[in-house]
């Protein structure tokens, strides 16, 4: 999607301190971090929150969640909170699906 901030941190065209990337998916530092291990992954594919994953795109859902497991194991993390905010009231800025990867200090529940 042109306008879509995410979708141009995956083209390249607004810079990003990369994580983790391929076929399916880009992981990304969050610029404005809640913890101190914030990243974020994304599928490449433009889809815009949880509410538009469908039995055809869950692959690719599936697939972040492999790799999410992986990214923690390969960088330590033995705890750790994953979050998609779903619509303006949850929280949700950029409408392209995310999954939060939060870690390294307490955290509380429920969630504010
Ligand atoms: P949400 O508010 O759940 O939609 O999450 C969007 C996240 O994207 C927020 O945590 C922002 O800090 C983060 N964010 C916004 N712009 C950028 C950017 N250019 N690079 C990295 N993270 C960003
Ligand atoms: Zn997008």
């Amino acid at each position: 999607m042109s306008d879509c901030l995410f979708c141009k941190i995956i083209a390249g065209e607004i810079p990003s301190n990369k994580v983790y990337e391929d076929a399916v998916c880009y992981a990304f530092y969050d610029i404005d971090p809640q913890a101190p291990t914030h990243f974020l992954v994304v599928p490449k594919t433009h889809i815009a929150s949880v509410s538009q994953v469908t039995e055809e795109n869950s692959q690719d859902v599936g697939h972040i969640f492999a790799v999410i497991a992986r990214l923690a194991k390969e960088l330590g993390l033995e705890s750790y909170r994953v979050v998609s905010n779903i619509g303006e009231q949850a929280g949700q800025s950029v409408p392209h699906l995310h999954f939060h990867v939060l870690s390294g200090r307490d955290m509380t529940w429920p969630p504010g």
